[in-house]
Protein backbone atom coordinates (compact mmCIF):
# COMPACT_ATOMS: atom_id res chain seq x y z
CA UNK A 1 0.00 0.00 0.00
CA UNK A 2 0.94 3.63 -0.98
CA UNK A 3 0.07 5.30 2.49
CA UNK A 4 2.96 3.90 4.57
CA UNK A 5 5.34 5.24 2.04
CA UNK A 6 3.72 8.41 1.56
CA UNK A 7 3.65 8.86 5.71
CA UNK A 8 7.51 8.54 5.46
CA UNK A 9 7.93 11.34 2.90
CA UNK A 10 5.76 13.09 5.07
CA UNK A 11 7.64 13.12 8.03
CA UNK A 12 11.28 13.33 5.75
CA UNK A 13 12.00 9.69 6.76
CA UNK A 14 12.44 9.52 2.88
CA UNK A 15 14.27 12.11 0.97
CA UNK A 16 11.99 12.77 -2.09
CA UNK A 17 14.82 14.38 -4.35
CA UNK A 18 16.55 11.34 -3.49
CA UNK A 19 13.86 9.02 -4.02
CA UNK A 20 12.58 10.52 -7.09
CA UNK A 21 15.74 10.44 -8.59
CA UNK A 22 15.79 6.37 -7.88
CA UNK A 23 12.46 6.31 -9.50
CA UNK A 24 13.22 7.76 -12.43
CA UNK A 25 16.79 5.70 -12.85
CA UNK A 26 14.33 2.56 -12.35
CA UNK A 27 11.40 3.50 -14.76
CA UNK A 28 14.39 4.40 -17.78
CA UNK A 29 15.34 0.76 -17.04
CA UNK A 30 11.89 -0.71 -17.06
CA UNK A 31 10.33 0.90 -20.08
CA UNK A 32 13.82 -0.42 -21.95
CA UNK A 33 12.40 -3.58 -21.25
CA UNK A 34 8.90 -3.13 -21.13
CA UNK A 35 7.69 0.17 -23.40
CA UNK A 36 5.17 0.87 -20.96
CA UNK A 37 5.78 4.50 -21.52
CA UNK A 38 5.69 6.81 -24.58
CA UNK A 39 7.85 9.59 -22.65
CA UNK A 40 9.14 9.64 -19.13
CA UNK A 41 8.58 13.36 -17.82
CA UNK A 42 12.23 13.10 -15.77
CA UNK A 43 12.13 17.45 -15.86
CA UNK A 44 8.49 17.42 -14.49
CA UNK A 45 9.18 14.84 -11.97
CA UNK A 46 12.45 16.31 -10.64
CA UNK A 47 10.97 19.70 -10.03
CA UNK A 48 8.10 18.85 -8.20
CA UNK A 49 10.54 16.75 -5.94
CA UNK A 50 11.97 19.74 -5.31
CA UNK A 51 9.01 22.08 -4.49
CA UNK A 52 8.35 18.94 -2.44
CA UNK A 53 11.44 18.42 -0.27
CA UNK A 54 10.74 22.16 0.65
CA UNK A 55 7.23 21.02 2.20
CA UNK A 56 6.15 17.61 2.26
CA UNK A 57 2.67 18.34 2.21
CA UNK A 58 -0.38 16.53 0.71
CA UNK A 59 -2.17 12.92 0.77
CA UNK A 60 0.00 11.78 -2.13
CA UNK A 61 3.20 13.15 -1.46
CA UNK A 62 5.78 12.08 -3.32
CA UNK A 63 3.96 9.59 -4.93
CA UNK A 64 5.18 8.59 -8.43
CA UNK A 65 2.20 8.25 -10.91
CA UNK A 66 2.17 7.69 -14.56
CA UNK A 67 -0.88 8.35 -17.31
CA UNK A 68 -2.66 7.22 -20.32
CA UNK A 69 -1.04 9.04 -23.19
CA UNK A 70 -4.32 10.42 -23.98
CA UNK A 71 -4.40 12.43 -20.09
CA UNK A 72 -2.88 15.75 -21.08
CA UNK A 73 0.42 16.96 -19.07
CA UNK A 74 1.51 20.46 -19.53
CA UNK A 75 4.72 20.77 -21.13
CA UNK A 76 4.74 17.19 -21.32
CA UNK A 77 4.68 15.96 -24.93
CA UNK A 78 1.41 14.21 -24.80
CA UNK A 79 0.66 12.24 -28.47
CA UNK A 80 -2.89 9.99 -26.96
CA UNK A 81 -0.53 6.96 -28.62
CA UNK A 82 -0.79 8.65 -32.37
CA UNK A 83 2.05 9.81 -34.24
CA UNK A 84 0.39 12.61 -35.80
CA UNK A 85 0.35 14.14 -32.50
CA UNK A 86 4.17 13.80 -32.05
CA UNK A 87 5.97 16.84 -30.97
CA UNK A 88 2.70 18.14 -29.30
CA UNK A 89 2.93 20.16 -26.08
CA UNK A 90 -0.15 20.68 -23.96
CA UNK A 91 -0.32 24.34 -22.51
CA UNK A 92 -2.39 23.65 -20.13
CA UNK A 93 -2.90 20.54 -17.49
CA UNK A 94 -5.92 17.78 -17.59
CA UNK A 95 -8.03 18.86 -14.52
CA UNK A 96 -7.24 15.25 -13.00
CA UNK A 97 -3.77 16.25 -13.03
CA UNK A 98 -4.27 19.08 -10.95
CA UNK A 99 -6.03 17.34 -8.80
CA UNK A 100 -3.19 14.74 -7.95
CA UNK A 101 -0.50 17.73 -7.81
CA UNK A 102 -2.28 19.23 -5.61
CA UNK A 103 -1.90 16.29 -2.99
CA UNK A 104 1.66 16.30 -3.59
CA UNK A 105 1.77 12.89 -6.37
CA UNK A 106 4.58 13.07 -8.89
CA UNK A 107 3.71 12.83 -12.56
CA UNK A 108 7.01 10.12 -13.85
CA UNK A 109 4.89 9.77 -17.04
CA UNK A 110 2.94 8.99 -20.22
CA UNK A 111 2.12 5.10 -20.64
CA UNK A 112 1.98 3.66 -23.60
CA UNK A 113 -1.65 2.91 -25.51
CA UNK A 114 -3.66 2.20 -28.42
CA UNK A 115 -3.65 5.24 -30.92
CA UNK A 116 -6.60 7.65 -29.03
CA UNK A 117 -8.07 4.24 -27.22
CA UNK A 118 -8.34 2.07 -30.49
CA UNK A 119 -7.70 -1.49 -29.24
CA UNK A 120 -7.80 -3.94 -26.74
CA UNK A 121 -4.63 -5.04 -26.81
CA UNK A 122 -2.30 -1.92 -27.20
CA UNK A 123 -0.92 -3.39 -30.16
CA UNK A 124 -2.39 -0.68 -31.72
CA UNK A 125 -0.19 1.63 -31.15
CA UNK A 126 1.31 4.98 -32.81
CA UNK A 127 3.34 4.46 -36.56
CA UNK A 128 6.49 5.38 -34.64
CA UNK A 129 5.74 3.78 -31.07
CA UNK A 130 6.74 0.95 -29.34
CA UNK A 131 4.13 -1.79 -28.27
CA UNK A 132 3.85 -2.25 -24.86
CA UNK A 133 4.86 -6.27 -23.55
CA UNK A 134 3.21 -8.02 -20.67
CA UNK A 135 5.32 -8.26 -17.77
CA UNK A 136 4.34 -11.17 -16.39
CA UNK A 137 5.08 -12.87 -20.26
CA UNK A 138 7.07 -11.01 -22.55
CA UNK A 139 5.92 -12.43 -25.63
CA UNK A 140 2.33 -11.15 -24.90
CA UNK A 141 0.12 -8.35 -24.82
CA UNK A 142 -0.68 -5.85 -21.74
CA UNK A 143 -4.43 -5.45 -23.21
CA UNK A 144 -5.79 -2.25 -23.90
CA UNK A 145 -6.09 0.32 -24.58
CA UNK A 146 -4.18 1.88 -21.23
CA UNK A 147 -1.88 -1.33 -21.73
CA UNK A 148 0.85 0.56 -20.22
CA UNK A 149 -0.84 1.79 -17.31
CA UNK A 150 -1.30 -1.60 -16.33
CA UNK A 151 1.91 -3.06 -17.24
CA UNK A 152 3.88 -0.16 -15.44
CA UNK A 153 1.56 -0.46 -12.64
CA UNK A 154 2.15 -4.58 -12.41
CA UNK A 155 6.24 -4.06 -12.60
CA UNK A 156 6.99 -1.42 -10.87
CA UNK A 157 9.43 -1.89 -7.75
CA UNK A 158 8.33 1.09 -5.93
CA UNK A 159 5.42 2.81 -4.80
CA UNK A 160 3.11 4.02 -7.73
CA UNK A 161 0.00 4.23 -9.16
CA UNK A 162 -1.50 4.94 -12.85
CA UNK A 163 -4.20 6.46 -14.30
CA UNK A 164 -6.04 4.86 -17.47
CA UNK A 165 -9.06 6.04 -19.51
CA UNK A 166 -11.85 3.92 -21.01
CA UNK A 167 -14.33 4.08 -23.39
CA UNK A 168 -15.35 0.58 -23.91
CA UNK A 169 -13.42 -1.16 -21.13
CA UNK A 170 -9.66 0.22 -21.32
CA UNK A 171 -9.41 0.10 -17.62
CA UNK A 172 -10.21 -2.92 -16.68
CA UNK A 173 -9.47 -5.20 -19.94
CA UNK A 174 -5.22 -4.51 -19.57
CA UNK A 175 -5.68 -4.52 -15.70
CA UNK A 176 -7.07 -8.03 -16.39
CA UNK A 177 -4.40 -9.16 -18.51
CA UNK A 178 -1.71 -7.94 -16.03
CA UNK A 179 -3.12 -8.65 -13.10
CA UNK A 180 -3.65 -5.55 -10.98
CA UNK A 181 -6.99 -3.71 -9.58
CA UNK A 182 -8.80 -1.11 -12.07
CA UNK A 183 -11.57 0.78 -11.33
CA UNK A 184 -13.88 3.03 -13.87
CA UNK A 185 -15.71 5.20 -12.36
CA UNK A 186 -19.29 6.01 -13.00
CA UNK A 187 -19.85 8.48 -16.25
CA UNK A 188 -19.45 11.98 -15.34
CA UNK A 189 -17.90 11.07 -12.00
CA UNK A 190 -14.23 12.42 -12.43
CA UNK A 191 -13.56 15.19 -14.77
CA UNK A 192 -12.43 14.70 -18.48
CA UNK A 193 -11.28 18.22 -18.95
CA UNK A 194 -8.00 17.41 -20.17
CA UNK A 195 -8.32 14.21 -21.86
CA UNK A 196 -8.68 13.61 -25.63
CA UNK A 197 -11.60 12.73 -26.63
CA UNK A 198 -12.64 9.33 -28.15
CA UNK A 199 -16.54 8.82 -27.92
CA UNK A 200 -17.44 11.99 -25.21
CA UNK A 201 -21.04 9.94 -24.48
CA UNK A 202 -18.62 6.98 -23.75
CA UNK A 203 -15.14 8.17 -21.87
CA UNK A 204 -13.95 8.15 -18.49
CA UNK A 205 -11.04 8.70 -16.38
CA UNK A 206 -9.53 5.72 -13.90
CA UNK A 207 -6.84 4.83 -11.45
CA UNK A 208 -5.12 1.37 -11.67
CA UNK A 209 -2.94 0.32 -8.46
CA UNK A 210 -1.92 -3.00 -6.53
CA UNK A 211 -4.47 -2.70 -4.45
CA UNK A 212 -7.94 -1.73 -3.46
CA UNK A 213 -6.94 0.69 -0.47
CA UNK A 214 -4.91 2.53 -3.01
CA UNK A 215 -7.60 2.67 -5.72
CA UNK A 216 -10.54 4.15 -3.11
CA UNK A 217 -7.61 7.08 -2.29
CA UNK A 218 -6.75 8.05 -5.64
CA UNK A 219 -10.24 7.84 -7.05
CA UNK A 220 -11.35 10.27 -4.10
CA UNK A 221 -8.47 12.69 -4.98
CA UNK A 222 -9.37 12.75 -8.71
CA UNK A 223 -13.45 12.86 -8.58
CA UNK A 224 -15.40 15.36 -8.12
CA UNK A 225 -17.60 18.22 -9.95
CA UNK A 226 -15.59 20.47 -12.23
CA UNK A 227 -17.21 23.70 -14.10
CA UNK A 228 -14.61 23.68 -16.98
CA UNK A 229 -16.46 20.09 -17.81
CA UNK A 230 -20.09 19.83 -18.47
CA UNK A 231 -21.06 16.76 -18.11
CA UNK A 232 -18.95 16.28 -14.61
CA UNK A 233 -21.40 15.35 -11.87
CA UNK A 234 -22.38 17.55 -9.05
CA UNK A 235 -22.74 14.70 -6.64
CA UNK A 236 -20.90 14.89 -3.25
CA UNK A 237 -17.77 12.33 -3.42
CA UNK A 238 -17.71 9.89 -0.48
CA UNK A 239 -15.08 8.92 2.06
CA UNK A 240 -14.22 5.95 -0.53
CA UNK A 241 -10.97 5.07 1.94
CA UNK A 242 -13.16 5.05 4.94
CA UNK A 243 -16.43 3.07 2.53
CA UNK A 244 -13.92 0.53 1.94
CA UNK A 245 -13.53 -1.14 4.92
CA UNK A 246 -17.82 -1.53 5.17
CA UNK A 247 -18.19 -5.39 5.87
CA UNK A 248 -22.00 -5.17 5.04
CA UNK A 249 -22.91 -8.55 3.21
CA UNK A 250 -23.74 -7.40 -0.76
CA UNK A 251 -25.76 -9.23 -2.98
CA UNK A 252 -24.35 -10.17 -6.06
CA UNK A 253 -25.54 -11.38 -8.97
CA UNK A 254 -23.41 -13.78 -11.73
CA UNK A 255 -24.47 -12.63 -15.59
CA UNK A 256 -24.72 -16.51 -16.75
CA UNK A 257 -23.72 -15.45 -20.19
CA UNK A 258 -20.14 -14.66 -19.45
CA UNK A 259 -19.49 -18.04 -18.63
CA UNK A 260 -20.84 -20.10 -21.20
CA UNK A 261 -19.51 -20.70 -24.54
CA UNK A 262 -17.22 -18.11 -25.68
CA UNK A 263 -15.16 -18.04 -22.16
CA UNK A 264 -11.90 -20.09 -21.42
CA UNK A 265 -13.55 -22.63 -19.18
CA UNK A 266 -10.57 -21.93 -16.72
CA UNK A 267 -11.78 -18.66 -16.36
CA UNK A 268 -15.08 -19.28 -15.97
CA UNK A 269 -14.92 -21.76 -13.50
CA UNK A 270 -12.50 -19.42 -11.73
CA UNK A 271 -15.33 -16.66 -11.80
CA UNK A 272 -17.86 -19.69 -10.90
CA UNK A 273 -15.90 -20.73 -7.95
CA UNK A 274 -15.55 -17.16 -6.41
CA UNK A 275 -19.58 -16.50 -7.48
CA UNK A 276 -20.07 -19.27 -5.17
CA UNK A 277 -18.10 -18.26 -2.11
CA UNK A 278 -20.01 -14.65 -2.22
CA UNK A 279 -23.35 -16.81 -2.58
CA UNK A 280 -24.14 -15.17 -5.84
CA UNK A 281 -27.34 -16.14 -8.20
CA UNK A 282 -27.38 -16.26 -11.86
CA UNK A 283 -29.07 -13.51 -13.54
CA UNK A 284 -29.12 -12.39 -17.41
CA UNK A 285 -28.55 -9.96 -19.61
CA UNK A 286 -29.66 -11.28 -22.97
CA UNK A 287 -30.22 -7.57 -24.57
CA UNK A 288 -26.63 -6.66 -23.86
CA UNK A 289 -24.71 -9.97 -24.53
CA UNK A 290 -26.02 -10.02 -27.87
CA UNK A 291 -26.35 -5.80 -28.95
CA UNK A 292 -23.81 -4.79 -26.78
CA UNK A 293 -20.76 -4.89 -28.93
CA UNK A 294 -22.38 -3.91 -32.12
CA UNK A 295 -23.87 -0.92 -30.51
CA UNK A 296 -20.60 0.23 -29.05
CA UNK A 297 -18.82 -0.33 -31.92
CA UNK A 298 -21.41 1.86 -33.78
CA UNK A 299 -21.42 4.52 -30.75
CA UNK A 300 -18.12 4.79 -30.43
CA UNK A 301 -16.67 5.11 -33.72
CA UNK A 302 -18.91 7.55 -34.93
CA UNK A 303 -18.19 10.17 -32.03
CA UNK A 304 -14.25 9.08 -32.87
CA UNK A 305 -14.84 10.11 -36.21
CA UNK A 306 -16.15 13.52 -35.48
CA UNK A 307 -13.75 13.64 -32.56
CA UNK A 308 -10.19 13.25 -34.69
CA UNK A 309 -11.74 15.41 -37.78
CA UNK A 310 -9.52 18.19 -35.35
CA UNK A 311 -6.54 16.18 -36.11
CA UNK A 312 -5.67 17.99 -39.93
CA UNK A 313 -2.28 18.83 -39.78
CA UNK A 314 -3.02 22.71 -38.82
CA UNK A 315 -3.56 23.12 -35.31
CA UNK A 316 -1.96 20.13 -33.19
CA UNK A 317 1.82 18.12 -33.19
CA UNK A 318 2.35 17.38 -36.88
CA UNK A 319 2.22 19.75 -40.51
CA UNK A 320 2.91 19.28 -43.77
CA UNK A 321 4.31 21.71 -46.12
CA UNK A 322 0.92 23.60 -46.71
CA UNK A 323 0.04 23.44 -50.26
CA UNK A 324 -3.22 22.02 -52.47
CA UNK A 325 -6.85 22.38 -51.00
CA UNK A 326 -7.91 21.79 -47.89
CA UNK A 327 -9.13 18.58 -48.84
CA UNK A 328 -5.96 17.40 -50.18
CA UNK A 329 -3.67 18.66 -47.23
CA UNK A 330 -6.05 17.28 -44.81
CA UNK A 331 -5.56 13.89 -47.11
CA UNK A 332 -2.10 13.76 -47.29
CA UNK A 333 -1.46 14.44 -43.66
CA UNK A 334 -3.99 11.96 -41.78
CA UNK A 335 -2.85 8.79 -44.50
CA UNK A 336 0.75 9.84 -43.64
CA UNK A 337 0.32 10.21 -39.92
CA UNK A 338 -2.64 7.67 -38.48
CA UNK A 339 -2.61 4.23 -38.55
CA UNK A 340 -4.28 1.62 -39.51
CA UNK A 341 -7.15 1.11 -36.85
CA UNK A 342 -7.33 4.72 -36.66
CA UNK A 343 -8.46 5.10 -40.36
CA UNK A 344 -10.72 1.97 -39.95
CA UNK A 345 -12.44 3.68 -36.83
CA UNK A 346 -13.04 7.13 -38.97
CA UNK A 347 -14.73 5.14 -42.02
CA UNK A 348 -16.76 3.07 -40.10
CA UNK A 349 -17.90 6.11 -37.81
CA UNK A 350 -18.00 8.08 -40.95
CA UNK A 351 -20.29 5.65 -42.52
CA UNK A 352 -22.52 4.71 -39.39
CA UNK A 353 -23.67 8.52 -39.28
CA UNK A 354 -23.75 9.49 -42.58
CA UNK A 355 -27.49 10.98 -43.90
CA UNK A 356 -29.14 8.01 -45.68
CA UNK A 357 -27.80 5.58 -43.21
CA UNK A 358 -28.17 7.44 -39.62
CA UNK A 359 -31.31 6.00 -39.31
CA UNK A 360 -30.14 2.18 -39.62
CA UNK A 361 -27.29 2.31 -37.76
CA UNK A 362 -26.11 5.63 -35.33
CA UNK A 363 -29.85 6.30 -34.36
CA UNK A 364 -30.60 2.74 -33.95
CA UNK A 365 -27.52 2.28 -32.00
CA UNK A 366 -28.69 5.19 -29.27
CA UNK A 367 -32.24 3.32 -28.65
CA UNK A 368 -30.42 -0.04 -28.62
CA UNK A 369 -28.11 1.52 -25.89
CA UNK A 370 -30.99 2.67 -24.04
CA UNK A 371 -32.49 -0.78 -23.74
CA UNK A 372 -29.09 -2.12 -22.47
CA UNK A 373 -29.29 0.81 -19.43
CA UNK A 374 -33.06 -0.29 -18.47
CA UNK A 375 -31.72 -4.25 -18.66
CA UNK A 376 -29.09 -3.13 -16.13
CA UNK A 377 -31.30 -0.89 -13.79
CA UNK A 378 -33.84 -3.49 -13.37
CA UNK A 379 -31.21 -5.90 -11.79
CA UNK A 380 -30.23 -3.35 -9.47
CA UNK A 381 -33.62 -2.83 -7.67
CA UNK A 382 -32.14 -6.59 -6.63
CA UNK A 383 -28.50 -6.61 -6.51
CA UNK A 384 -25.79 -4.82 -5.34
CA UNK A 385 -22.95 -6.10 -7.47
CA UNK A 386 -22.97 -7.80 -10.95
CA UNK A 387 -19.98 -10.26 -11.75
CA UNK A 388 -18.21 -11.93 -14.84
CA UNK A 389 -14.90 -12.41 -15.72
CA UNK A 390 -13.17 -9.15 -16.99
CA UNK A 391 -12.18 -10.83 -20.58
CA UNK A 392 -13.07 -13.84 -22.33
CA UNK A 393 -9.44 -15.47 -22.35
CA UNK A 394 -5.83 -14.65 -20.60
CA UNK A 395 -4.07 -11.91 -22.30
CA UNK A 396 -2.84 -13.49 -25.60
CA UNK A 397 0.93 -13.98 -27.19
CA UNK A 398 1.78 -11.34 -30.03
CA UNK A 399 1.57 -14.08 -32.50
CA UNK A 400 -1.88 -15.13 -31.30
CA UNK A 401 -3.12 -11.57 -31.78
CA UNK A 402 -2.16 -11.59 -35.18
CA UNK A 403 -4.36 -14.30 -36.69
CA UNK A 404 -7.14 -12.01 -34.98
CA UNK A 405 -9.64 -10.43 -37.64
CA UNK A 406 -11.05 -7.00 -36.81
CA UNK A 407 -13.97 -8.66 -35.96
CA UNK A 408 -12.77 -11.29 -33.60
CA UNK A 409 -11.08 -8.02 -32.05
CA UNK A 410 -13.79 -6.05 -31.16
CA UNK A 411 -15.68 -9.46 -29.74
CA UNK A 412 -12.96 -9.18 -26.83
CA UNK A 413 -15.02 -6.76 -25.25
CA UNK A 414 -18.17 -8.75 -25.34
CA UNK A 415 -17.91 -8.21 -21.23
CA UNK A 416 -16.91 -5.04 -20.77
CA UNK A 417 -18.89 -2.93 -23.42
CA UNK A 418 -22.10 -3.63 -21.24
CA UNK A 419 -21.29 -1.17 -18.17
CA UNK A 420 -19.59 1.18 -20.26
CA UNK A 421 -22.07 1.94 -22.68
CA UNK A 422 -24.69 2.23 -19.42
CA UNK A 423 -22.06 4.41 -17.90
CA UNK A 424 -21.88 2.00 -14.84
CA UNK A 425 -19.01 2.13 -12.29
CA UNK A 426 -17.08 -1.12 -12.85
CA UNK A 427 -13.67 -2.72 -11.52
CA UNK A 428 -10.85 -5.45 -12.53
CA UNK A 429 -10.35 -7.33 -9.04
CA UNK A 430 -7.64 -10.01 -10.05
CA UNK A 431 -8.98 -13.46 -9.37
CA UNK A 432 -6.55 -16.43 -10.06
CA UNK A 433 -4.40 -17.28 -12.31
CA UNK A 434 -4.48 -19.96 -15.98
CA UNK A 435 -1.19 -21.22 -16.85
CA UNK A 436 0.54 -18.38 -14.94
CA UNK A 437 -0.82 -15.75 -16.81
CA UNK A 438 -3.58 -13.46 -14.27
CA UNK A 439 -7.46 -13.70 -14.72
CA UNK A 440 -9.96 -10.82 -13.44
CA UNK A 441 -13.08 -10.35 -12.00
CA UNK A 442 -15.44 -7.95 -13.43
CA UNK A 443 -17.92 -6.57 -10.69
CA UNK A 444 -20.38 -3.87 -11.88
CA UNK A 445 -22.57 -1.76 -9.77
CA UNK A 446 -25.19 0.64 -10.07
CA UNK A 447 -24.45 4.46 -10.64
CA UNK A 448 -22.20 6.16 -8.13
CA UNK A 449 -21.84 3.52 -5.72
CA UNK A 450 -18.30 3.05 -6.51
CA UNK A 451 -17.96 2.31 -2.75
CA UNK A 452 -19.77 -1.08 -3.28
CA UNK A 453 -16.79 -2.10 -5.40
CA UNK A 454 -13.83 -1.27 -3.85
CA UNK A 455 -15.90 -3.19 -0.41
CA UNK A 456 -16.33 -6.10 -2.80
CA UNK A 457 -12.19 -6.42 -3.41
CA UNK A 458 -11.80 -5.35 -0.31
CA UNK A 459 -13.56 -8.07 1.54
CA UNK A 460 -12.24 -10.80 -1.28
CA UNK A 461 -8.70 -9.97 -0.44
CA UNK A 462 -9.09 -10.19 3.07
CA UNK A 463 -10.78 -13.16 2.71
N1 LIG B 1 -11.38 -1.99 -26.93
C1 LIG B 1 -12.33 -0.95 -27.07
C2 LIG B 1 -12.16 -0.24 -28.37
O1 LIG B 1 -11.35 -0.67 -29.11
C3 LIG B 1 -12.29 -0.04 -25.89
C4 LIG B 1 -11.29 1.02 -25.98
C5 LIG B 1 -11.37 2.01 -24.86
O2 LIG B 1 -12.05 1.77 -23.86
N2 LIG B 1 -10.68 3.12 -25.02
O3 LIG B 1 -12.81 0.69 -28.70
Amino acid sequence: MISEFIKKIQSGEIDVVEHTNKVLEQTHNLNNEFHHLNIISEELALSQAHKLKKAPKGRLAGLPISVKDSIIVKDVESRGGSKILSGYKPLFNATVINKLQAEGAIIIGKNAQDAFGFGSFSTNVGLDLQTPLNPNDKTRACGGSSGGSAGLTKAATFPHTSLGESTGGSIVAPASFCGVYGLCPTYGRISRNGLMAYGNSLDKIGPMATSPEDLALILEIISGHDKLESTSLNNPVPDFTKEITNTTKLKVGIISETVGEGTDPAIADNIQAIASKLNATKVSLPTTHKYGVPTYMLLATSEASTNLAKYCGMRYGQHEKLEGSFNDYFTKVRSKYFNEETKRRIIIGTFARMAGFRDAFYLKATKVRTKIIEEYKKLYKTYDILISPTMPIVAPTFKEIEQLTPLQNYMMDIMTVGPNLAGLPHINIPSGTHNNMPIGLLATSNHLEESKLLQLAHQLKNG
